[in-house]
């Protein structure tokens, strides 16, 4: 809903608003915020609280370190966990400034408004709806998560077996209050993982309410004496969580969804078409990035419903790119590497930008595979042509600086400082002797 400084202090004193936090994420996606009292909330407007960037991963160096925080009113929201009588906390989530008053480029948002931009000037708005998995880990005396799941349910099971039934009404109430448009909720697949739906929105809003809704997750589960958690693949042996993340053009002088064409096969248009192309080109070179951490490439293997073969297909869950069956206004299409632990900032704006750079240059879609990927053979894939995902971070991250996309889209700072946060996460683990190694090798050789 668009609010109004007038329509935000109603809010304020409605419900005695007292303190008010300023939230951004770092290049991580990792959620960051400073509080302030109320009586600064013209100061807050105005874009005058500062705060020290140099103390944020991926932000600026020590010697340009006073960086601005720019409220964007849209995202005001009064914390439904803290309001008492006569007292409450509201957020807003910002967008970061230097001193000169410029959008700061180390800022992951500033990185998805300018890709948005970007496709509003070639008549696009970009429509996406993420839908993020996540893990409830029982936590011992001291609070410190567990490795043992909250229950052991399985896909959509109702109570008894699901636990989690209680803590995900909670959360859907906290959301809803919150602003969200809730959709669904549910238990997914694994033991101890569940799925709540919101409804898609701008590519802006979408990446502001995947962060809020990784907060609220977290912070409502911690109530119930649970962990949540988002990384990507918790458990081996069981399924992991996944961030689907649907996407669609929206043909602004046209004024409708720019997907859908219903006199094709498939009631798809050329530009979805080109879109899957364009996803599919450059997909190796930005999972470093929809798929950020060492985790996230043990979710990529065969057998448990997240892609590892780059292909695409209008219903098969084996691919890596889905066409969702609904068409009309909500033709789009789902892209299934992603996993929750990526900044959905920047994972938003590369696979926007992998989509247009499809439809800007006209690229054609290899063959669709209807087929179960996962059971072909080494020849069928090679015959067909079916490549795969990178399977680990280091090669993710060989690709991401090999391809163009992920230096166009993040900028040369984001981009620096992305590559070497990881390059050093994968030489920590990769000099780390780990546990597997010691119990398959320390008594054998
Ligand atoms: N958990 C699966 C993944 O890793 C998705 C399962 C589903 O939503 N059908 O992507
Ligand atoms: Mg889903
Ligand atoms: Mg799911
Ligand atoms: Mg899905």
């Amino acid at each position: 809903q668009a609010e109004t400084l007038e329509s935000i202090k109603e809010v304020i004193k409605e419900k005695s608003v007292e303190l008010l936090h300023l939230q951004f994420v770092d290049i991580e996606g990792i959620l960051k915020h400073v509080t302030v009292t109320v009586e600064q909330l013209e100061q807050v407007v105005d874009g005058k609280i500062m705060f020290d960037g140099s103390s944020i991963k991926g932000f600026s160096p020590i010697n340009k370190s006073d960086l601005y925080l720019q409220p964007d009113l849209n995202t005001f929201a009064v914390l439904p966990w803290s309001v008492e009588e006569g007292y409450s906390e509201a957020r807003f989530i910002c967008s970061v400034k230097t001193p000169t008053g410029d959008d700061f480029e180390g800022d992951p948002r500033n990185v998805l408004k300018k890709t948005v931009e970007k496709a509003a000037d070639q008549g696009y708005s970009i429509s996406v709806g993420p839908e993020l998995e996540f893990f409830l880990f029982e936590t011992d005396e001291l609070g410190r998560p567990t490795q043992q799941t909250q229950d052991f349910a399985g896909y959509f099971e109702p109570s008894p077996h699901d636990n989690g039934e209680k803590v995900r009404l909670e959360i859907y109430r906290a959301l809803k209050q919150m602003g969200f448009t809730i959709e669904a909720s549910h238990h997914e697949v694994a033991r101890g993982q569940h799925e709540i739906n919101f409804k898609y929105n701008n590519a802006l809003s979408a990446a502001d309410l995947a962060t809020t809704y990784k907060w609220v997750v977290k912070t409502i589960a911690k109530k119930f004496g649970l962990h949540a958690t988002f990384m990507p693949k918790p458990i081996a042996g069981e399924n992991g969580s996944g961030m689907h993340v649907n996407i669609s053009l929206f043909d602004n002088e046209k004024q409708a969804n720019a997907f859908y064409d219903e006199t094709d096969s498939r009631q798809l248009s050329e530009k979805a078409y080109q879109f899957i192309a364009g996803l599919i080109k450059n997909v190796k070179n930005f999972v470093a990035v929809t798929n950020p951490l060492i985790n996230s490439y043990k979710r990529l293997v065969p057998g448990y419903e997240a892609p590892c073969y780059i292909a695409w297909s209008a219903s098969n869950r084996s691919a890596l790119i889905r066409i969702p069956a609904t068409r009309g206004a909500g033709t789009r299409v789902e892209i299934r590497c992603p996993d929750p632990s990526a900044n959905p900032y920047l994972a938003f704006a590369l696979i926007a930008s992998a989509g247009l750079d499809g439809v800007n240059n006209k690229l054609v879609t290899p063959e669709e595979v209807t087929d179960d990927i996962f059971s072909m053979t080494s020849e069928e894939l090679k015959m067909r042509e079916i490549d795969h995902l990178p399977s680990s971070l280091e090669f993710a991250l060989n690709a991401f600086e090999e391809g163009d996309i992920g230096k166009a889209t993040l900028g040369e700072h984001v981009f620096g400082e992305y590559v070497e946060l990881k390059r050093k996460e994968w030489d920590s683990f990769r000099t780390t002797v780990h546990g597997w190694e010691l119990e398959s090798y320390h008594t054998k050789f």
